[in-house]
């Protein structure tokens, strides 16, 4: 084998105005070096000729130009699935973060006046209208708003918490842990299962800075349990001037109960009942953006809009628009379903998912040549809302062999992503609301 026919880059480049077009000179340079010293490397018998380079070139090619970040059909029967990126945005949503990508916007602008404005401007009268707050400001996420929030009010001083309400939401959100780091100290008091408005009246001293409620979103004591609710903490925290900071996670704008949903606090009560801040997350219930949502005491926002953090906290122009744009959808709760993904997939009727499930197993029996079996199955919302709270549903089963199913769905163009139980791949179709998304993917 003599190494020395293969042709120069320059002969190859001469040939490859095609992916020269579509992958630019440098880009396609690089390919056909990388293939030509994995060729010296393997030294196959017979050596390549310039089509079979180009070939195997225009295929790495194709595969660096994907998207790192590659859409996926979830039907792991998890809603607001978090490492599938959570909340889908309404179109509302989707249109007005393009236009605010597309031109410039009155983002700090005073069209009025003509001088600076407010980013947070925006959002804020749609959020004290939805929510009954004084005021409202808007961070990152809602571990921000935690964060931001706690550093503001209660630096160096103790912020007093049930044991009972110590969360972890998944890995780094601690609550502990973003005590330290927003410098308070924790002061926990009760037990895990137990605890009395006299432990926190006893923890209460000249270095406490707020008493704090957590919403246990992602778990449930249940059994011999006891609980301080929301009214009587305020009423505990006010007598003695102290502010209650209510940590609602998911949280929702409206009653779920309406779509046949089990009841998730809203932020409506969570503020009526006292809390003097409330806070909770833009792309669990409420299916927005990632964004983390403040609202209260109109002294206590302007506050924390002072926070140096709040610069390093704050929405790009991108998400504002598609907040507002979401929010405005609450102010027609008669359509919100039909407009809001997140609440049309949670509310989709068990039999329609059914029919579904139905119409479509022969189909995917035969494009992936394996057995298929509808079967009931139980949804979650995700996030942590409602975690004990499942909503029933039906899935395709697909036997035999599993895993090996399931790696071949994930490699798939559009990987599908469904979830193993019982010896099947499970796909709960409850968020597929277009048949032929799952079929396209398949062939
Ligand atoms: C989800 C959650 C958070 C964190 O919210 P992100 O929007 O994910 O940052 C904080 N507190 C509670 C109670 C939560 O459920």
């Amino acid at each position: 084998m003599d190494l020395r026919a293969l042709p120069s880059v320059d002969r190859l480049l001469a040939d490859a105005a095609p992916l020269i077009d579509g992958h630019g000179r440098a880009t396609v340079t690089d390919a056909l070096r990388a293939e030509l010293a994995r060729i010296r490397n393997d030294r196959p018998d017979p050596l390549p000729d310039t089509a079979a380079i180009l070939t195997a070139a225009a295929a790495a090619l194709t595969a660096q130009a994907q998207s790192n970040l590659r859409p996926v059909l979830n039907l792991t029967g998890t809603v607001l699935h978090t490492n599938l990126g959570r909340a889908l945005l309404a179109d509302a949503a989707i249109d007005a973060a393009t236009a605010a990508m597309r031109a410039p916007a009155a983002l700090e602008f005073d069209l009025d006046t003509g001088g600076r404005g407010e980013r947070d401007s925006h959002l804020r009268a749609l959020l004290c209208e939805l929510t009954g707050a004084e005021d409202a400001t808007v961070v990152n996420n809602n571990a921000a708003a935690v964060l931001i929030v706690l550093n503001t009010l209660a630096l160096g001083r103790e912020v007093v918490v049930s044991r009972g309400e110590l969360i972890e939401i998944g890995g780094a959100f601690r609550m502990p842990a973003i005590m330290e780091q927003a410098g308070c100290k924790l002061r926990e008091v009760g037990t895990t299962n137990r605890t009395h408005t006299k432990d926190y009246r006893d923890a209460i001293g000249p270095d406490t800075g707020l008493l704090m409620k957590v919403h246990t979103s992602n778990y449930r004591i249940e059994g011999f349990t006891k609980e301080v609710l929301a009214p009587e903490l305020a009423e505990i925290a006010h007598q003695v001037g102290l502010p209650l900071v209510n940590d609602l996670g998911s949280g929702t704008l409206v009653d779920l109960r309406r779509w046949g949903l089990a009841p998730e606090p809203t932020v409506a009560d969570a503020v009526a009942e006292g809390a003097d801040v409330v806070t909770f997350s833009g792309d669990k219930l409420l299916g927005g953006p990632q964004a983390g949502f403040i609202v209260g005491r109109r002294d206590i926002i302007a506050r924390i809009n002072r926070n140096p953090l709040k610069r390093a906290l704050r929405l790009d122009k991108m998400r504002i628009a598609a907040t507002e744009a979401t929010l405005r959808l609450y102010r027609d709760p008669d359509r919100l379903a039909e407009r809001l993904p997140t609440l049309r997939m949670l509310s989709r009727p068990e039999a329609e998912i059914r029919a579904q499930a139905e119409r479509l197993a022969p189909q995917v029996a035969a494009a992936l040549g394996c057995q298929v079996r509808v079967t009931p199955c139980q949804s979650q919302i995700g996030s942590g809302a409602l975690p004990t709270k499942t909503i029933p549903s039906a899935a395709l089963a697909l036997t035999p062999d599993p895993e090996g199913l399931a790696a071949h769905l994930r490699v798939l163009q559009t990987p599908i992503i469904g979830r193993i139980h019982d010896g099947a791949l499970i796909l709960d179709l409850r968020c597929l609301t277009d048949d032929a998304a799952l079929l396209d993917a398949l062939t």
